[in-house]
């Protein structure tokens, strides 16, 4: 995914490469704590994207790689507590941004 530009956020799936990024100074995702969006804006990643440069779908791909494991890490937790249910629905909600 990642190599094509396409990332994921908890509110769904976009491609950085698309034209209202180039001036987006903001991370992929605001909560996200993995090492591109703390260091590096949509901006940029969508220049690095434009340039062809490698290190762009390196950055995309630790982003990715982060949000799927957060996703797993919830999906255990909430079983854990008996509530996997509500966290899916609650995930799925958010992600495919219905009400
Ligand atoms: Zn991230």
């Amino acid at each position: 995914m990642a190599r094509s530009s396409a990332v994921y956020s908890p509110t769904g799936r976009f491609n950085l490469t698309n034209a209202r990024f180039a001036r987006d100074f903001t991370p992929i995702s605001d909560t996200c704590p993995c090492y591109t969006c703390t260091h590096y804006t949509r901006a940029y990643l969508r220049h690095l994207f434009k340039a062809k440069e490698r290190n762009a779908a390196t950055l995309a791909s630790i982003h990715n790689e982060r949000f799927i494991l957060d996703i797993v890490s919830g999906a255990r937790d909430a079983i854990n507590n008996g509530n996997y249910f509500e966290y899916r629905d609650k995930t799925l909600r958010n992600y495919y941004q219905m009400q």
